[in-house]
């Protein structure tokens, strides 16, 4: 992991060997997540994008306070998708004219909270546009919206698809210019589209084809909208790479098809503003999570390493999160980075549940009670993505280095 030097046999987070780490955070199990490695993301992404294309967070991939209120000195906005979210993301500092607010079931309360932030809601449904209609009519303040289109297409190859077919998420491309008729009818504030076809996709041809299609689309649509677009997501999906034979994305053929759009938006939507949003892919690759090793048991010749961490509080990482197919998340004993004394064992956790598994006979470092499991790629869908009142063990504990 490029991301977390070796000194001494250690890893080095934050610039603090992980044992020196451990005493600092007071307890394990817990999340650490890295500014420097957070900050560096962000820089490398801008490099590669055009300078006209905005970047948003979608916070949901990791909510903590601290790393939001990081997250939004770098990126020009927060994606919220809850009001629980958009209270964490203004307290952050986020600007109110660059969050939005996309997510299914979207509360009464949490679209007054949205109008009464100023923020961009984008409607989902027939049901939100008469809600939001209701709350600005009540208060005086118009709703800024757009709408959140489920296209006619897919994003292939995605870990996660959240767009294409029959969905929960957004109006469907067919039903949204009636949609937009009846946004023109009760005096919203209509903004744009957002796209959002999918999630943890590896493959740059894949995301390129959607994000042309997803341009191609808001196009089409944007002449049966009543204003002109002033705001067009274009969505996201980039993944990360968390198993072997998986290669990080190579962003250069996104950052290329990106630009053409930008241009293409420069003449046929010439007052849209052109956003990406991505979570996983800004901070799955700044976080770990670390366990310490309670017990070691032999049983019938293969060897157990028992932490005091697991499934309730890495879902994802014990393969329960979505996977089909579990895999190993990469794993180390984290103070024995240089060892070569090497064999083949599985990391469990405390759980009565034979789910509970963080490393499923994969090679590591020998180890013994005391030592310290890391579990990398875990910035994104790890704390708050587990059941972590499952069985009643105490409560993780995440820092920022
Ligand atoms: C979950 C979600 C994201 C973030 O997805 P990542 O795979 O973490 O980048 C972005 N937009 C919407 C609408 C989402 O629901």
């Amino acid at each position: 992991m490029r991301q977390f030097p070796i000194r001494d046999g250690e890893l080095v987070v934050g610039g603090m060997p992980l044992t020196r780490l451990a005493a600092r955070v007071g307890q394990t199990p817990f999340y650490a997540y890295d500014r420097g490695s957070l900050t560096r993301r962000v820089a490398e992404l801008r490099a590669v994008l055009p300078p006209a294309l905005k970047l948003h967070y979608a916070m949901k991939a990791n909510p903590m306070p601290a790393l939001v209120c990081h997250m939004a000195g770098l990126v020009d906005g927060i994606d919220v998708a809850s009001g629980g979210e958009l209270k964490v993301a203004l307290d952050a500092g986020a600007n109110p004219h660059e969050t939005s607010f996309a997510g299914p079931g979207k509360q009464r309360t949490e679209m007054q909270q949205a109008v009464a932030a100023g923020i961009l809601i984008n409607i989902e449904s027939f049901r939100e546009v008469r809600e939001l209609a209701a709350i600005s009519d009540q208060t005086g303040d118009r709703a800024r919206v757009a709408v959140r289109v489920n296209p006619d297409f897919e994003l292939k190859s995605s870990g996660m698809k959240m767009g294409g077919g029959a969905k929960q998420f957004g109006v469907d491309a067919e039903q949204v210019p009636e949609l937009l008729a009846e946004i023109g009818r009760s005096g919203l504030n209509f903004e744009g589209f957002h796209l959002f076809a999918g999630s943890q996709n590896l493959k740059p041809e894949a995301i390129v084809e959607a994000q042309g299609k997803s341009f191609e689309l808001a196009f089409r649509l944007a002449a049966a909208a009543p204003s002109p677009v002033r705001f067009l997501n274009l969505g996201g999906g980039f993944g990360i790479p968390y198993f072997p034979g998986e290669q990080p994305l190579d962003l250069a053929p996104i950052g290329a098809a990106l630009a053409t759009i930008v241009d293409r938006a420069s003449h046929e939507l010439p007052e849209a503003e052109l956003v990406l949003e991505l979570g996983r892919y800004l901070v799955g690759e700044a976080g770990i999570y670390v366990t310490r090793i309670v017990d070691r048991k032999i049983s019938r010749g293969h060897c157990y390493l028992v932490a005091d961490g697991g499934l309730h509080h890495h879902l994802s990482a014990s393969g329960n999160f979505g996977q089909v197919i579990r895999k190993n998340y990469p794993v180390a004993i984290g103070n024995r980075m240089a060892s070569s004394e090497r064999e083949t064992v599985s990391v469990v956790g405390p759980l009565c549940t034979p789910l509970d598994l963080l490393a499923d006979r994969m090679e590591l470092a020998t180890a013994e009670p005391g030592d310290l499991v890391v579990v990398f790629q875990s910035g994104a869908y790890g704390f708050t993505a587990s059941p972590q009142a499952f069985l009643g063990h105490p409560a993780c504990v995440e820092v920022m280095v």
